[in-house]
């Protein structure tokens, strides 16, 4: 299908950028890879006045990997995290979550700024966002604010961002390296949004975990961390009968609608199985 009539600008300065996109009243709207947006332009889900192409924001395009933790610019491809090496171990369960973002093609352009501005419920990286309790950074023609994760996403396809602001970074808090981590996802075919996906990880201490974060996607109208989950967990070895009690949990903690693609009864299902096999292969 043909895109609706857009005005179209490539700054090369973030205040060039958050300029014009606070030029438009509202209409206007950042380009990332296109991945999403343009989609929705086709089928004219979105019509902004102005697209405001983020690529020449070198900025943007760093991921960071320090003691304190994981900084991911907002312009990182997908690509660009497979592609790092030193992430294998700086942010595992980040690299377990992309390597099940969409396909080939869509993993070299798609971003992560694009995927937690878009805020699918089923899209991997909010729900590591949430799980990991990442903050987000953005900036705006009122100054810069950082968000945290907890509180960005607020429905499908609505998040906490003014429309003159632009994410600018992901920052993921430091990664120890004993942690145990699981992420199960269920999709009818590799690449396609979940169904349902549970990630998690928790720490050890003389063999019973602690600090237990599970989350949840594809089960809720965004993506969720399942604290009656946690509760099973911290405290507990990770033995059969623990994993058997935080699958039920699991599943009586979400209560999805039905959809096109599933009944809610399947996926509430679902995400016991899928914490049951995340955590399975974080013990093993
Ligand atoms: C066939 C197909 C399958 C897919 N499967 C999956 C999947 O399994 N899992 C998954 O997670 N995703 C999937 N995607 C989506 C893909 O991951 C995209 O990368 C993601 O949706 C974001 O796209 P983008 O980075 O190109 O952003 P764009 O499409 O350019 O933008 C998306 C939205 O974010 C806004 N935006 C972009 N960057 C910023 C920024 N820095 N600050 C503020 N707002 C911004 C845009 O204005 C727009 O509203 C799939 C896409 C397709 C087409």
């Amino acid at each position: 299908m043909k895109l609706p009539p857009f005005e179209y600008a490539c700054p090369t300065t973030i205040n060039e950028a958050i300029a014009l996109l606070a030029s438009h009243d509202g209409e206007a709207k950042p380009l990332a890879g296109g991945q999403s947006l343009v989609p929705m332009l086709a089928f004219r889900v979105a019509s902004p006045s102005l697209l405001v192409d983020l690529r020449k924001l070198a900025e943007l395009k760093e991921i960071k990997i320090a003691d304190d933790g994981v900084t991911l610019g907002a312009m990182v491809r997908w690509r660009d995290i497979l592609d790092e090496a030193r992430l294998r171990t700086a942010h595992p369960l980040l690299v377990a979550a992309v390597e099940h973002v969409a396909h080939y093609q869509i993993r070299n352009r798609g971003t992560v700024g694009g995927s937690i501005a878009h805020a699918d419920p089923a899209a991997e990286m909010p729900g590591i966002a949430v799980t990991c309790e990442a903050k987000i950074a953005v900036v705006g023609k009122s100054g810069a604010r950082v968000i945290d994760a907890a509180n960005f996403f607020q429905g499908p396809l609505m998040t906490a961002l003014k429309p003159d602001e632009i994410i600018t970074e992901i920052r993921l808090p430091a990664w120890p390296a004993k942690r145990r981590f699981g992420f199960q996802e269920f999709a009818r075919r590799r690449g396609d949004f979940a169904l349902a996906a549970a990630m998690l990880f928790y720490d050890e201490d003389a063999g019973s975990a602690r600090n237990a974060h599970v989350g949840a996607i594809g089960i809720a109208d965004r993506p969720l961390r399942l604290p009656a989950v946690e509760q099973v967990l911290n405290g507990n070895t990770i033995d059969e009968a623990v994993i058997a009690k935080a699958e039920a949990a699991a599943s009586a903690s979400v209560d999805p609608d039905d959809d096109i693609h599933a009944g809610g009864a399947y996926r509430k299902a679902l995400i016991g199985v899928m914490v049951e096999r995340a955590l399975k292969s974080a013990a093993a």
